[in-house]
């Protein structure tokens, strides 16, 4: 008989994915998907890009494991990244845990389940994936936008970066498989793609040609163009290098091609940047972005910025500062260094005072205030199209969803329009997001 399991995902768009796939393979068995109230087995698919998120993570499934005390047939198990990560060393760290699977074996989730419900547990799984191809989706669920992996692993080596180790060698998925999945959601009411991989813009770098000037990753995005039903592409996340003028050709010939670009560049200064082995120059970074602006004056840019590296001089920190001055940016995520074992960055001994790296942090969170409301501002008075995605949290006679920028919209229409893209006259505008009337 199926169990009632509930996934509890910290972390990226990557790791919500991978989430969705193992509840796929979990229906697939005959398992039900359910909140945690209503669970007997809890799996956590954890993240650990920073020290916070798997502390988080690590509390979370010691107050899962608590749980067995009242209910001895309670399962719990841990996947993704700090899974990857840690392996064994969690069996010790959070007593009671009943399986540990790494980034490699999200499809075999059931597998494992079915083998722990047998005695066989506690089971530890992190050998490699095979080829990258399909991940599961869950049947009868609508889904007005969806993300689409299209590669995994990376191929750079940030200094700070544990992504590399845990998500291991950079594949890229057969681009058959991918059109196929988006057919397929286009078929079932999908609107909105987002394209997901580490460094998107290198898809396919190892395994396709470039032809006619385009790499494979443009090639893909003219493929996904022409598939019906498909209002709105858009990709996550791209990286400077690999950034050229045939994808920013793409915006002026491909419509569907959403307004709102994220390139993380992580800092301002060119010394800093050498340091965390980004393999770009600051100059290079905003040259993509004013010319993002030049031929979209509406796109919508935002970043990543990581502040407190060690060695970040305050010169050096107000190179990233100017940052703000070069582009407006609508958003960004503003992180504080946080260093990752088995990292370069984490062995450098000229770490700076936390006190010094929280300061820094406010002075950008700041800048950012200010940015993100003068850009949300430009489009009060304007109508902007908006893929209605669901009901205000606050108010239910009021839609949320985002406009071709990107942007969070809140709009009173009627809720037959979940799921659609209507035209929205815009009249406010906050930091976080705009607000509105159906047009
Ligand atoms: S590009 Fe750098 S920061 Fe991004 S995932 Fe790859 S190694 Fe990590």
């Amino acid at each position: 008989m199926g169990r009632s399991v509930c996934v509890i995902t910290f972390g990226c768009q990557m790791n919500c994915r991978d989430s969705e796939e193992m509840e796929a393979a979990l229906e697939d068995c005959g398992h039900r998907i359910v909140p945690e109230g209503e669970a007997d087995v809890a799996i956590v698919n954890s993240c650990s890009v920073r020290e916070e998120a798997e502390r988080k993570a690590t509390n979370c499934l010691r107050r899962l494991v608590a749980k067995k005390r009242a209910n001895g047939d309670f399962l719990v198990g841990v996947a993704g990244c700090m899974a990857q990560r840690l392996g064994e060393e969690l069996f010790r760290s959070v007593p009671g845990l009943d399986f540990v699977l790494g980034t490699g074996n999200f499809h075999r989730v059931a597998e494992v389940l079915g083998q722990v419900e047998d005695g066989e547990g506690p089971l530890l799984l992190l050998e490699e994936r095979g080829p990258y191809g399909r991940s599961g989706r869950r049947r009868g669920v609508f889904r007005p936008l969806a993300h689409v992996s299209i590669t995994t692993g990376c191929p750079m080596r940030c200094s700070y970066c544990i992504v590399p180790k845990v998500r291991g060698p950079f594949r890229s998925r057969p681009m058959g498989d991918i059109l196929e999945e988006i057919a397929a959601l286009a078929a079932g009411g999908t609107k909105e793609v987002i394209l997901l991989g580490q460094i998107v813009n290198r898809y396919g770098f190892r395994e396709f040609p470039s032809s006619d000037g385009k790499s494979p990753f443009v090639r893909l995005l003219e493929k996904v163009h022409e598939i019906n039903g498909i209002e709105r592409i858009r990709f996550l996340s791209p990286h400077p290098c690999g950034f050229r003028e045939d994808l920013l050709n793409c915006f002026l010939r491909l419509p569907k091609l959403c307004h709102g670009v994220h390139l993380p560049i992580q800092s301002g200064s060119d010394r800093i940047l050498r340091a965390m082995g980004r393999g770009y120059g600051r100059e290079g970074a905003l040259g993509i972005l004013r010319r993002l602006r030049e031929i979209m004056p509406d796109c919508a840019l935002s970043t990543d910025l990581i502040v407190g590296f060690p060695g970040e001089t305050e010169e050096d920190f107000q190179k990233t500062e100017k940052l703000f001055d070069e582009i407006d940016f609508d958003m960004a995520y503003l992180f504080q260094f946080s260093p990752r074992s088995g990292t370069p960055a984490a062995e450098r001994p000229d770490r700076l005072p936390a006190d010094v790296v929280a300061e820094r942090h406010r002075r950008l969170l700041a800048r950012l205030a200010v940015t993100s409301l003068r850009r949300n501002e430009l489009f009060v008075g304007t109508v902007q199209f908006a893929l209605a995605e669901g009901f205000s949290r606050k108010d239910p006679a009021v839609l949320v969803g985002h406009t071709q920028q990107g942007k969070k919209i809140f709009f009173r229409a009627p809720p037959e329009a979940v799921g659609t893209i209507v035209p929205v006259s815009v009249t406010g505008a906050s930091v976080a997001a705009l607000t509105g009337e159906l047009a």
